[in-house]
């Protein structure tokens, strides 16, 4: 099969970890298998659309995979709160995916002349206020701002997961260095299609930005 952006094309990739004995899990759940099974992360950055996150996220349920979905709380484009947003997170929510926290605390913090700590621990508070969940993984949102003062991603070497109740950090090194972590961000497979990596690794994270795929055309 031809490697796309198309929902089939993704399809046909959660297949093919399935065949090949992966589980396809959240990070919540990683813990609960041994080191010898396979497995795949599946993570979400929901960065713009939560159109895009929902189709995937039913998409997913017809399959019988679980994913982890990291929603932002400061994006320009949706609001946890408005009405649609909140139905479309909680079906995510209810057709087992996991919530997490796609955190900016760096970069807020450095805009509003706010400690990041105190901002990451409101932005969790209001997630979870918002959807009525607790939330135990984060994930740090924005390649972007690589070229600004700071890192999100530089959050988890400043500061603890305990100390903002996080029991997993999507960058911690046993999710990227101990496992192969492969990512489409900017709407490129820097390393080439997933569909390419499964079957080669025992275990992967594997970052799906919902915004980049679609059915037919990419301005459905
Ligand atoms: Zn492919
Ligand atoms: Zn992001």
């Amino acid at each position: 099969m031809t490697c796309s952006w198309t929902y089939e094309h993704y399809r046909f990739c959660i297949a093919k970890a399935q065949d090949q004995g992966y589980i396809l899990l959240p990070f919540k759940e990683v813990a609960s298998y041994p080191e010898s099974q396979p497995l795949i992360i599946l993570r979400h950055d929901i960065d713009r659309s939560l159109t895009r996150a929902l189709a995937m996220a039913r998409i997913e349920r017809e399959l019988g995979v679980r994913a982890t979905y990291f929603v932002r709380v400061h994006a320009p484009t949706y609001n946890v709160f408005e009405y649609n947003a909140y139905r479309a997170l909680k079906e995510i929510q209810s057709l087992g995916h996991e919530i997490g926290l796609h955190f900016e605390a760096v970069d807020f913090g450095h805009i509003n002349g706010e400690a990041p700590l105190e901002v990451f621990r409101r932005e969790k508070a209001v997630l979870e206020t918002a959807l009525d969940i607790t939330v135990v993984s984060a994930a740090a949102h924005g390649e972007h701002s690589r070229s600004g003062p700071g890192h999100n991603r530089d959050f988890f070497q400043c500061f603890t997961k305990e100390q903002v109740g996080i029991k997993y950090d999507a960058y911690d090194t046993a999710f990227t260095k101990e496992m192969k972590y492969i990512s489409d961000s900017y709407g490129i497979w820097q390393e080439g299609c997933m569909c390419n990596h499964i079957g080669k690794y025992p275990r992967l994270q594997i970052l799906v930005h919902p915004c980049w795929w679609f059915k037919d055309h990419p301005f459905e």
